[in-house]
């Protein structure tokens, strides 16, 4: 079947088209027929990409004033005669939709109906930036296809397995039962990701057999602890601001600052709330760059900030790292992933070299020539195994799709 995996944002639609059944998962013989993206939604300059095995890379520059006709571009690019890779909308047989946050409703993924979408517009106030977005995905969407079924899958809901002492704060109960104030998390699909390949492919042992600890470093970071395939620990909190130093945001801090800098720059919420997700992390720190290639680059060159922001960055994953073996009792595995995780050889040992107290033995050789589909970076022998490993998001989706459909309505997704 042809499933389209959707993600919707507040200026961006971002799209892959997969070939897949429940035997093609078991084979993993699934294929991407193609991916696209529609920029800029509502801007004066949008842009559309298309890009299929076998086709010239289509792009154009429409007017997309809204979602509404961001939708109808995806429609028109992945049915053109010349790009596209399907004839009619007609041969899509379903649609997976990245669903930001499930909050306490959804442990797993589900086929959406009335019911479903009525919770996910409970969750608005907890995503406010994304849930609206993707919800409007799915109602704009759900016109083209109407006959077709719809599943959502939430970046929240792997991490649902966490127990109360993991995601409660220690401010007042009340808190947690009046608005929802716990730890969430999110990155959910990339992590349940890693346990898969680590499972299938770089430990080849039972998820029910080992403790790991899952790494994803790209713009947004985060880390999460997992016993025998479910998530008992993860960085992000009750908003992705939470945790590991990221591209543009804090992560940790004292919360006690964010009152005393509001005082000092007499700034309002909304401004300090920007500071914090916009104007921190690496591009804070380094005051030029949220990109790791650039800051790896102006290091080499002697760039001091560049070489502070990496540094604290690294070292943050590494107190997080020590923290989950800690909260693990030890970890079998640890996988490294996202696009600095699967990419930074500087980041990677910055994190891992001179852990062998903790059982971790890097093997920088092996760190330096990581294949494309992913491989060991720790020496051999080390304690715990240590794993680059490419992600794959959009498949987590297009399987949960196959699968809840399999399942059908009403029983939860394997
Ligand atoms: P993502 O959000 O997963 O796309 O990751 C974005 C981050 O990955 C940026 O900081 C990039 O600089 C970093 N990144 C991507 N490719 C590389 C690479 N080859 N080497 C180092 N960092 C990279």
């Amino acid at each position: 079947m042809k499933v389209l995996v959707l993600n919707v944002g507040s200026s961006s639609v971002k799209f892959v088209l997969i070939e897949t059944s429940v035997e093609a998962i078991d084979n993993e013989n699934e294929q991407k027929l193609g991916r696209g993206l529609v920029d800029k939604i509502g801007i004066a300059n949008a842009t559309v990409k298309f890009t299929a095995p076998g086709k010239a890379p289509y792009v154009s520059t429409p007017p997309v004033w809204d979602h509404a006709a961001a939708i109808k571009q995806v429609i028109t690019v992945i049915t053109d005669p010349e790009h596209g890779v399907i004839k009619d909308p007609s041969e899509i047989d379903a649609v997976g939709h990245r669903i930001v946050h499930g909050g306490e409703y959804f442990a797993q993924s589900v086929v959406i109906d009335d019911n479903v979408a009525e919770k996910i517009t409970e969750c608005f106030e907890l995503a406010p930036l994304h849930n609206p977005h993707n919800l409007k995905g799915y109602q704009l969407m759900k016109e083209f296809m109407p006959y077709v079924p719809h599943v959502a899958v939430f970046d929240t809901s792997f991490h649902q397995t966490m127990p109360r002492h993991a995601f409660l704060y220690a401010l007042p109960y009340s808190t947690y039962q009046k608005y929802k104030v716990r730890r969430y998390g999110f990155h959910g699909t990339s992590h349940r990701y890693m346990v898969y390949s680590l499972e299938k492919h770089f430990a080849k042992k039972s998820r029910c057999d080992f403790k790991a600890i899952t790494v994803h470093l790209g713009n947004g970071c985060s880390i999460t602890a997992i016993d025998k395939g479910n998530s008992v620990d993860t960085s992000m909190g009750f908003t992705p601001l939470e945790g590991l130093i990221m591209g543009t945001r804090c992560g940790d801090i004292d919360p006690a600052l964010v009152l005393y800098l509001m005082a000092q720059e007499e700034i309002s919420l909304n401004e300090m709330n920007t500071m914090m997700n916009k104007y921190s992390g690496l591009a804070g720190l380094s005051g030029f760059s949220n990109d790791v290639r650039e800051l790896s680059e102006e290091m080499m060159k002697g760039n001091e900030r560049a070489e502070l922001a990496l540094r604290a960055f690294a070292y943050r994953v590494r107190k997080y790292i020590g923290s989950y073996m800690a909260a693990l009792d030890g970890a079998d595995y640890i996988a490294f992933t996202g696009g600095i995780g699967e990419n930074s050889v500087l980041v990677r040992e910055m994190v891992m070299e001179n852990l062998d107290r903790l059982g971790i033995v890097f093997d920088r050789e092996r760190n330096a020539n990581v294949p494309s589909g992913g491989g060991e970076i720790s020496a051999e022998g080390s304690p715990v195994r240590v794993f680059a490993i490419p992600t794959d998001e959009e498949l987590v989706i297009a399987r949960d799709t196959v699968r809840c459909i399999a399942a059908s309505k009403n029983k939860p997704c394997p």
